[in-house]
This record gives structure tokens, sequence and C-alpha cells, in this order.
């Protein structure tokens, strides 16, 4: 086993070791580390604080009442169509694609069983089954679903759950500007 030929392909073996153990601990922080969140929920739009939709076919509020009896299950954030909409928190994507009433929408699942939902985009930038980074840009503000309409102004439709019960997305910590009011609060 002297033989320098041999000592060659221990070291060699080793390298390849080295180089294994390097790899699987990168991608193991690279899992986690998409888990890191550095902030309690990021404001999905380029905002430090969103603002709701107020136009002549109705109001972004949560709860806010909709045709036939229904009620608004999210909030709607007004922002400039073409605008990138990014997740509140990091997590892995449940489902993206097209629904008649939501259009285009990306379904996050987050730590401890809460779920976001962003829909009416104009892009869908990740697909199910991805990992995704708080922050990251998901897709881009539209028009699609029941916002294709020409008085609706542009927005993306904001649901958040708890075990799969639909809450005031209020409760993930980020400012809500109500446009009716002048003061902020909890909507
Ligand atoms: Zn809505």
């Amino acid at each position: 086993m002297a033989c320098d030929e041999c000592k060659k392909r221990v070291s060699s073996l080793w390298r390849v070791f080295g180089v294994l153990v390097l790899g699987v601990a990168a991608g193991y922080a690279g899992n986690e580390l998409s888990y890191v969140d550095w902030k309690p929920a990021m404001v999905p739009v380029d905002e430090v604080a969103v603002t709701l939709r107020y136009d002549a076919m109705g109001d972004g509020h949560f709860g806010a009442k909709r045709s036939r009896g229904r009620k608004h299950r999210g909030i709607d954030i007004a922002a400039p169509f073409g605008s990138s909409v990014f997740a509140v928190k990091s997590g892995m994507v449940l489902e993206a694609g097209e629904h008649g009433s939501l259009g285009k929408y990306v379904e996050i699942l987050h730590k401890g069983q809460t779920t976001t939902l962003y829909a009416h985009l104009s892009d869908v930038h990740v697909k199910a089954g991805e990992r995704v980074r708080q922050g990251d840009e998901i897709g881009k503000i539209g028009k699609t679903g029941n916002a294709d309409h020409p008085d609706i102004l542009p927005h993306v439709h904001f649901e958040y759950m708890v075990y799969g019960d639909r809450v005031y997305p209020s409760l993930l910590g980020f400012k809500i500007l109500d446009p009716e009011k002048t003061n902020t609060d909890a909507v």
C-alpha cells in the first residue's frame, strides 16, 4: 500500500468524499435557509404598507360584500399593473395555476400549517412543489379571473389561512392602509 499510486488513489477518494459531504451540507443548509423569515411577514407588493383597492366595483376589505351574498375572503391590495408580487414568508408552493374566479394564482404553504394565496396575477413565476424564500418574486400584478373588468383596478387578491381557516391578513403584522379612512388601522 505504500506505493505512490495507492496514496494518490486514497487521497482522491478522500477528496470525493469531502466534496460529497460538503454538497450534502450545502443542500441541507439551502433547504433550511429557505424557511428563514427575516421579518414576521413581508408586504407582498413593493411598498412599506399595503393600500386596499377601492373602485366603482367595490372595495378590498376582508369580509366586504360581494355579489350573490358572498363575502370577500381576503384583502385586495392595490398596485400598478405588471409590478412584482412577493412571497410574504418562506415556504413551499402548494398550487400555481389558473382558476375561473381567482385567475392566475399561487398558494404557498408556510411553517405552522399556514398558507397564503395570491390571485388575479398577470404572470406566475413559480411551480407547485417549488420552495420559495420570503421576498421572492412569485408573479406579477394583473386583472385575471373575476378582476377582468374595466372598472376594477389592478390588484392582488390576498388570503391568509391558518389551519385552513381564512383569517384577517392583518394578523400577519404588516400595515394596511384603508383609502376610505385617513388613519391606518387593521381591516
Ligand atoms: Zn379580492
